[in-house]
């Protein structure tokens, strides 16, 4: 069930995401287009003010050649007289201009009859040369008769390249006295002023039939007619072609064959825009390979791909450092959490512990009133009795002897126990006082066992004393001690079996304090109980059918006796084999 849930989840993810892929593909080329289409659109611009900046240029040069001459003639004709005007005076002017400007191919003068009668250079002048003669009079008779000036179009000039022809009229007082002919070198010409502008593309002028005045590249189509030349299917050139001879301004493309072989081609786009010179209109055309439009999309999308690789890389870097960060802080935490859970267990391993020295605690105390209760009635019991019978006389008099001890030592156990119960609170409630006086070691030894000899007697126990210390005396609590000692030697008889054996050991620790070794053979400690026979009420067998009597009281005493006199008190002890109670007390 779960695994068909993944698997759906899958494939709801992987459609999203080519979902997700295919729309940024097409929103890609989307913007592609765009882009190409706003650059193309700032370039056509961009390459229509060119050319028109080119066509304005050359427009006013050429201008500057025709206006030269109109000056010239001016000139003569404001001194002259009808009766007084001599051509000839043309001859240092021609020569000034043909100097001045290397634009010019020659200058001439023709005289009324149409007949050219100076010139400079010579060489390019045929002095003598009749335009009626060889049909040539056109123009003349069209200056002659508008009286302004009049360019005529391109021609093939001897020494190669072409020709324009600059017709100004000459009129004295309105008397006509004939024409000067400026003929222009006009490829030269273009070609000078567009190489001092340093143009980038490719560039041709043709005139308003289509005839090529000027190509920057092809230098051999100049003359022929540009329409008849182009092939039939190049729509883009033909229409381009179409406009320029409607004497339009514009851009368009079309594509440039440079083998028709291996059909290779380029696209070119192109701007072109009317010269206006004198009668002519003209058209300049600039020419560009379509992969500068390439290359300008290709520059955008460097400069965005700059700024995606840098602001890619500041996301990242900042990333990075969110993320190491968030880390840093996730180690942090983690490390303060452990350390909180080590110490929430560790205080809920002491609360267990607590509440299981608790229990225990409890425990003691139910088996402590158990055990007190039945400590305490049996006595009473034998008291009870043995106060019966002797109430009724009816024992012989050695047995009412006997019933009396048997009723004092019933008593002594009975103060014993409640003499236990007294200290303990005391020892509880730090209110135990402890005497200071000096005891002999040997006294208080032999004050001990003598307590305990009868009980010792009883199941055959021998006890030795070894003092191996040069200390006499100490300066203590006797009874307090005396009552340390029976407690231990009480002990060391009860655990131990019949014909068992108790060792008394007292030594020098050092200058400041003794040691006391009890050492019996009887049944020993448990290990995992050696530390808790020293609490209140605490006993390894506490089941009630324990031979041996006690409230769990007499450790617990003992060791607050000994550390109130500021000494310790120990235990080292083998199941089965016995155990080692050790305590020491300060001398003084
Ligand atoms: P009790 O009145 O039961 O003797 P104590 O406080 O004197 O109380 O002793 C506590 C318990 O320690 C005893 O019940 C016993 O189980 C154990 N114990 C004390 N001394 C010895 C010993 N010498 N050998 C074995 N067990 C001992």
């Amino acid at each position: 069930m779960d695994s068909k849930k993944t698997s759906w989840n899958y494939l709801i993810i992987a459609v999203l995401a080519m979902l997700l892929i295919a729309s940024i593909i097409s929103y890609g080329i989307d913007t592609n287009r765009e882009v190409k289409e706003v650059v193309e659109d700032q370039y056509r611009e961009r390459q229509l003010l060119l050319s028109k900046h080119i066509s304005l240029g050359l427009e006013k040069y050429l201008s500057e050649k025709i206006f030269l001459l109109e000056i010239v003639v001016n000139h003569k004709v404001k001194d002259s007289h009808p009766s007084s005007f001599d051509y000839n005076s043309f001859s240092s002017d021609f020569e000034t201009i043909y100097e001045y400007s290397d634009d010019y191919y020659a200058l001439q003068f023709v005289d009324v009859n149409g007949t050219i009668v100076i010139g400079y250079p010579e060489k390019n002048t045929p002095i003598g040369y009749n335009l009626y003669d060889f049909n040539q009079s056109w123009a003349f008779e069209h200056v002659k008769e508008s009286k302004d000036t009049y360019i005529t179009g391109p021609r093939e000039l001897q020494e190669g390249g072409m020709g324009t022809f600059v017709w100004v009229p000459v009129y004295v007082d309105d008397q006509f006295k004939g024409t000067i002919v400026g003929i222009i070198k006009i490829y030269d010409t273009t070609e000078k002023f567009l190489n001092d502008h340093d143009i980038a593309g490719d560039i041709y002028l043709i005139d308003s039939n289509g005839n090529i005045i000027y190509d920057s590249i092809y230098r051999d189509r100049v003359g022929l007619n540009y329409i008849e030349i182009v092939d039939d299917d190049n729509f883009g050139l033909r229409d381009i072609l179409e406009d320029q001879l409607k004497g339009l301004d514009g851009t368009g493309i079309y594509i440039s064959y440079l083998d028709h072989e291996t059909n290779k081609y380029e696209s070119k786009i192109v701007s072109y825009s009317t010269v206006n010179w004198g009668n002519h209109k003209w058209s300049l055309a600039v020419k560009n390979s379509y992969d500068d439009v390439d290359s300008l999309v290709g520059s955008v999308y460097e400069k965005q791909a700059d700024f995606v690789v840098f602001t890619g890389s500041i996301i990242l870097l900042i990333g990075l450092i969110v993320v190491l960060i968030l880390s840093r802080w996730n180690h942090e935490l983690e490390a303060e959490i452990t350390k909180k859970t080590t110490a929430l267990q560790k205080s809920n391993q002491e609360l267990k512990d607590a509440n299981e020295r608790l229990t225990n605690l409890d425990k003691a105390k139910t088996d402590f009133i158990s055990i007190v209760s039945h400590e305490l009635r049996t006595p009473l019991a034998a008291i009870r009795t043995s106060s019966e019978l002797l109430k009724d006389n009816a024992c012989p008099s050695h047995i009412q002897n006997e019933m009396l001890e048997l009723i004092i030592r019933n008593v002594d156990r009975q103060t014993r126990m409640v003499t236990d119960l007294l200290d303990v609170s005391r020892l509880d409630s730090d209110g135990m006082r402890f005497k200071k006086e000096k005891i002999s070691i040997n006294e208080l030894i032999d004050l001990s066992v003598s307590e305990v000899s009868l009980l010792a007697k009883d199941k055959d126990i021998s006890i030795d004393i070894n003092i191996d210390t040069n200390k006499k005396e100490i300066a203590s609590d006797k009874d307090r001690l005396t009552q340390v000692f029976v407690n231990l030697l009480t002990n060391a008889i009860k655990f131990t079996p019949v014909k068992g054996h108790i060792d008394i050991q007292v030594m020098s620790v050092n200058d400041t304090c003794i040691k006391v070794n009890i050492i019996d053979n009887g049944i020993g400690i448990p290990k995992d109980k050696i530390d808790t026979i020293f609490e209140k009420f605490y006993q390894v067998d506490h089941t009630s059918t324990r031979k041996v009597g006690g409230t769990g009281l007499g450790l617990s005493i003992a060791r607050g006796i000994i550390e109130g006199l500021g000494g310790e008190i120990w235990v080292e002890s083998e199941e089965k084999k016995g155990s080692k109670f050790t305590f020491t007390i300060p001398t003084s």
